[in-house]
């Protein structure tokens, strides 16, 4: 009764709170530090204790040397974001104010869903350059190396690579001067789907997995076979793989000794991934 409960009602209602909390939470002071932050975190949280009593796979219960690392990958990559939106947004200033082109009388939820679009095209292809240049793939194959998933794979990324993701989307987004509180509301909502999109939590959306990049579409864009993985890319929404031909609507479940890169040596030390992308064999060594 538990697990289905779980199973059914997980995703919709933590990731529901956690958005209805932050928004109430602008429409009601000026500054959304820390507390949304922290509202994040919490459901990011609830995830990996879902986890213990609802596995989409037990065997990925047990660590693989990995949780202070992924808790590294977590630190550094959510500051980073902060950071760079923060400091871009300075630089935003002296941006032409004809440029400034930002719909600022459309309706709270419009505007929101432009935020949402513009970072989710971005992301969407910037990952999938990441699988088709070769220098960024070094980047990106941190993100595939784990050979479980769970709640804290979803910012396990090389950070010049986690501010390449986001660079376009950010960049677009600061040059018609989108209100920075959105763009803060939407990558706190965007953590804790994160967490739901690489968790162990046996979940489901049932029909809506077509259409939003939850796990039972995304653990396949982390098999091991480097050919497997070239589908489903989306972060949030599934409608750019539907629209470019990347869609795969996965018909079994993932094995639990399916994920990973093809390189079973591949760095479990936070610093030993950061300078992977730097060893000379590591692009051969991570598709081959
Ligand atoms: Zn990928």
């Amino acid at each position: 009764m538990l697990k289905k409960l779980i199973r059914l009602s997980s995703y919709p209602l933590i990731l529901g709170i956690c958005a209805a909390g932050i928004i109430l939470l602008d429409f009601h002071n000026d500054r959304l530090w820390p507390w949304s932050t922290l509202i994040a975190l919490a459901g990011v949280l609830a995830v990996g204790l879902l986890e213990r009593f609802a596995p989409f796979e037990p065997r990925w219960l047990q660590t693989q040397d990995d949780v202070l690392t992924d808790l590294w990958h977590n630190f550094i990559n959510l500051s980073l974001i902060q950071f760079a939106s923060v400091v871009l947004f300075v630089w935003t200033d002296s941006v032409p104010t004809d440029w400034r082109l930002w719909p600022t009388d459309w309706p709270f939820a419009a505007q929101l869903l432009i935020v949402a679009v513009i970072l989710d095209l971005s992301l969407y292809v910037m990952h999938r350059l990441s699988h088709d240049v070769n220098w960024l793939w070094k980047l990106h194959a941190i993100h595939h190396s784990p050979e479980r998933l769970y709640w804290l794979n979803g910012e396990r990324r090389h950070p010049v690579h986690a501010l390449l993701l986001a660079a376009p989307g950010l960049t677009l987004l600061a040059i018609v001067a989108a209100p920075q509180n959105l763009i803060a509301i939407w990558f706190a909502i965007l953590t804790v789907h994160l967490a739901f999109q690489h968790s162990n939590l046996d979940y489901t959306l049932g029909p809506l997995r077509k259409w939003l990049g939850v796990a039972e579409v995304h653990r396949w864009h982390h098999k091991r076979e480097f050919e497997d993985a070239q589908v489903n890319y989306g972060e949030f929404f599934m409608i750019w793989d539907r629209l470019f031909g990347t869609f795969y609507a996965v018909e079994r479940r993932v094995n639990a000794d399916e994920l990973g890169l093809r390189d079973r040596t591949f760095p479990r030390t936070y610093w030993g991934q950061l300078k992977y992308p730097f060893t000379t064999d590591s692009h051969a060594r991570s598709k081959a």
